[in-house]
């Protein structure tokens, strides 16, 4: 499959070959027609497959021809559950588009007011926006919907985690019956497929790889600690790895982030925290001074994580493991991103045993033990292997060590990082002309 044959628009066809796309992901080649065929999608792909642009470049396709309503509001709604994942939409439509002429904006919690009223009284044409905040300016009466082509809703099972449910269905009741939905999500069942049951009208339904197909690329490894000392010990070994580039390390509390962040900066890593206290212009420092490489470790939480898309991301330190599984295949797949490969370590504590069960269970994999000679854990681990596949055990085998030519899948534009509640024109330098 080429981009070509997905007939998209020419200028859209420029900015993907100078992005250094050569085909489609398999999400793309799946979604992107349906979409453009104005269907309905649910698409369960998860994060680093190239689910942002199945989505993006339809939706820039759509603004390529002129709206038949002559109002000022969007015309695509993309609805993410985090500033750093509105963030990465908007950067990607930014890239995709940048032949194109059209404005873009986005809207998200923890950012000022006055810069967002003043983004929404103007004319816009791509929203992207987190659904509280939406919320709270609609029921002020600030956004006209009257335009709205197409909704978006992005990691829509991470939106019903976090409680937006309610938001996302006001936010879809006031848009136009006749727009487009297109929801992408881990998963597909259960809550997801009720909302989808009520938002959407005769879905296309898109499932791609399973639970345990994904994450091919990354090498789990598991060691198993005695306490947080044994934790530190270990981390100071690991980061003098050559191969380690830039990684994510996290951890379970934001104070923890702190205090790690600290440490390590203190005896000479280049490192920084990323965690919910700090505030969205803090967060997008440590995201662009890791994507810069001014920072190399981000000592991290796991809301504040989501949704970074850093490319050359080595490593995924799991300092703590995460209390869902769910986290865990969010986390790891912070490396080993769009074909590149990726090392994803965690430590176990012997009071980790049933967080390590559900992952292992969740993922069907069991994660392959390492242990590092004058580092071994003094207490024995108990059993904690789920009944099923060993698939797993082959990596244990060969460590594969990330190379940096996965330096090659980030395209030229993806340093742009959108400061939130901007309002942004694409196009050929004409600051007051609508496109
Ligand atoms: P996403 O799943 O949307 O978070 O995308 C993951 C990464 O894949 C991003 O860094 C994109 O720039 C990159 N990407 C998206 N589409 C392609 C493609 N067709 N070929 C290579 N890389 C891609």
């Amino acid at each position: 499959m080429t981009f070509e044959k997905l007939a998209l628009h020419p200028s859209i066809l420029k900015a993907i070959t100078e992005s250094g796309y050569t085909a489609p992901t398999p999400i793309q080649t799946q979604a992107i027609p349906q979409a453009l065929a104005g269907h309905d999608l649910m698409a369960s792909a998860q994060t680093g497959t190239g689910k942002t642009a199945a989505f993006v470049m339809p939706a820039l396709q759509r603004l390529s021809t002129a709206s038949t309503v002559n109002s000022r509001g969007p015309r695509v709604l993309v609805l993410t559950p985090t500033r750093e994942l509105a963030n990465q939409v908007t950067a990607a439509a930014i890239k995709y588009g940048k032949h194109m002429r059209f404005r873009i904006g986005s809207v998200v919690g923890g950012m000022p007011y006055p810069p967002q009223m003043r983004l929404l009284s103007q004319p816009l044409d791509i929203l992207v926006a987190t659904p509280g905040r939406l919320l709270d300016h609609m029921e002020r009466g600030r956004i006209d919907y009257s335009r709205l082509e197409v909704l978006v809703l992005d990691e829509a099972d991470r939106m019903l985690d976090m409680g937006f449910i309610h938001a996302v269905e006001k936010i879809a009741a006031a848009t136009p019956a006749t727009r487009q939905t297109l929801l992408f999500s881990a998963t597909l069942d259960g809550n997801i497929a009720k909302l989808a049951s009520r938002l959407l009208k005769n879905p296309k339904r898109i499932q791609m790889a399973t639970q345990q197909e994904r994450h091919e690329n990354i090498e789990q490894r598991l060691h198993h600690v005695d306490d947080g000392a044994h934790k530190q010990r270990l981390l100071t070994h690991l980061l003098e790895d050559i191969n380690l580039d830039k990684a994510i390390v996290f951890t379970a509390t934001k104070r923890g982030a702190d205090r790690l962040a600290k440490t390590l900066y203190a005896k000479g890593h280049p490192a920084a925290a990323l965690h919910g206290d700090m505030n969205q212009n803090q967060r997008n420092r440590a995201i662009t001074n890791l994507r810069s490489g001014t920072v190399r470790l981000l000592v991290a939480t796991d809301v504040a994580a989501r949704g970074i898309d850093v490319s050359g991301i080595t490593h995924v330190i799991n300092f703590d493991l995460p209390k869902s599984a769910e986290d865990y295949v969010h986390r790891i797949g912070r490396t080993g991103r769009a074909g590149a490969k990726g090392i994803a370590i965690s430590f176990a504590a012997p009071d980790n045993f049933q967080q390590l069960r559900d992952i292992e269970r969740f993922t069907q994999q069991t994660i392959p033990s390492h242990v590092i000679p004058g580092l071994e854990p003094t207490s024995k681990p108990r059993q904690h292997a789920p009944s099923g596949q060993r698939r797993g055990s082959s990596f244990s085998q060969k460590p594969r060590h990330p190379g940096n030519s996965q330096r090659y899948f980030k395209g030229k534009g993806g340093q742009n990082q959108p400061g939130s509640g901007q309002g942004r024109r694409q196009g050929s330098g004409d600051a007051g002309g609508h496109g």
